[in-house]
């Protein structure tokens, strides 16, 4: 039986991200069920690190990450974590005005935006429809992040740095004794003194098993297609595309063109798959914003966002159960928000404040706080 300073459960990103972390501060263990990481919604991603999207908080939290996605730690990783992809926003006539206060708030906070017309828009993705774009918006600054790149580096710091990750260790039990958790993971047994749950769309079930209230996390199901683009045409600099009612979204990966219908389908955890109704959904509204002709799918696949009610992370101390840390409920952005939510999580378990670059954004303990009041009620969908 081994102790551990912190035990994290869950290597996705999340987990590994916070891990590497912790380590520097103490002695860290990283349980993972599969026999790899990041085989759930980690794996799965569009992988944008977009700061024009989601909450006001994410973005702070995207923006705070940003730095170590273009300018990772010397030797971090031998390939770059991030390139260069703008994002496109448009809206057609009747969400035209929508987009704007959008804007209007995004800029406020901080962001640059860039708005662009119709032909402006058509020559950065030629294929879209004019009659689609009454309004277009770009952000220059997005990145296509390299997910696998960045998991892997977090992974290789973290062992480097002497932090030890069991695979094939589902935690099946936990057990608070004076100070310290008894943990239960395949058929080891550890001690820690704090856990972090970073157990994904799984997070509630590690919280009831330590005897917490559950946070209300609703993983909802969210479908991605990859196809061929036409004949000849080079997509290597196109942006990725967004409408402004977020009903679909394209953008070139490698080759390929990615495409997701932005679905958000309630569901138990589990290892999710595409359903063949979503993914004609993705064809279908790529096909009329744009004159793309979709006639055969190379890739399908699912995977699970879970949010809490209010959509921001819950990154904080259970308020009832002492020793049990939540880092869950990243929704569509645990990717781009990854660095910062570790430094976060990292500084709030070690100590007890976060870092100084977040709380410079305005972002405060309460906000991101397990005990949050909109937190254990009832859950939104939206
Ligand atoms: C289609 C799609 C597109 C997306 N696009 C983007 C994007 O462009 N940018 C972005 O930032 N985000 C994006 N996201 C969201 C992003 O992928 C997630 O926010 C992020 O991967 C969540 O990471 P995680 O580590 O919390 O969860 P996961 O990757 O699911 O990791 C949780 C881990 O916990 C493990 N686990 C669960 N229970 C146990 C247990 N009892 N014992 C041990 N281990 C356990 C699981 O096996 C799993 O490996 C997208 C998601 C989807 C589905």
């Amino acid at each position: 039986m081994q102790t551990y300073d912190f035990a994290v459960i869950g290597a996705g990103i999340a987990g590994a991200s916070v891990a590497y972390e912790l380590q520097s501060r103490g002695r860290t263990l990283l349980l993972e069920r599969e026999p790899l990481p990041g085989q759930h919604t980690t794996g799965r991603s569009a992988a944008f690190s977009v700061e024009s999207y989601g909450n006001l908080v994410v973005r702070l939290l995207t923006r705070a990450g940003r730095s170590f996605l273009a300018d990772p730690p010397e030797g971090f990783a031998p390939v770059s974590l991030a390139q260069r992809c703008p994002m496109l926003w448009i809206a057609r006539p009747e969400l035209a005005q929508q987009l704007a206060e959008r804007a209007q708030c995004i800029v406020t906070a901080g962001t640059e935006l860039v708005e662009v017309s119709a032909a402006e828009a058509r020559s950065m993705c030629p294929v879209l429809r004019e009659e689609q774009i009454a309004m277009g918006l770009v952000e220059e600054q997005a990145l296509h992040i390299d997910v696998a790149a960045l998991l892997d580096g977090y992974l290789a710091g973290f062992r480097a740095r002497g932090g030890e990750l069991a695979t094939r260790a589902a935690v099946t039990g936990l057990r608070s004794t004076r100070g310290s958790w008894e943990i239960h993971a395949g058929a080891a047994r550890h001690h820690a003194g704090v856990i972090v749950n970073a157990a994904g769309a799984w997070a509630d079930e590690i919280g009831i098993l330590a005897g917490a209230r559950p946070v209300g996390l609703v993983p909802l199901r969210r479908t991605a297609i990859t196809f061929d683009p036409p004949d000849g045409v080079d997509i290597a600099q196109w942006p990725c595309v967004i409408d402004a009612g977020e009903t679909f979204y394209l953008k070139p990966e490698g080759a390929q063109l990615l495409a997701s219908p932005c679905d958000e389908t309630p569901f138990a955890p589990c290892d999710v798959t595409a359903d063949e109704f979503d993914v004609a959904v993705a064809a279908d509204r790529v096909m009329r914003a744009t004159t793309l002709e979709i006639r055969h799918i190379r890739h399908r696949w699912a995977g699970l966002r879970s949010f809490v009610a209010d959509r921001v992370p819950v990154i904080g101390m259970d308020p009832e159960v002492t020793g049990l840390f939540w880092l869950a409920g990243q929704g569509g952005h645990g990717i781009m928000t990854a660095p910062s939510v570790a430094r976060a999580a990292t500084s709030l378990i070690v100590d007890g404040a976060l870092p100084t670059d977040l709380k410079a954004l305005g972002i405060t303990p309460e906000m991101l706080a397990a005990s949050r009041p909109t937190l254990r009620s009832e859950a939104s969908t939206r």
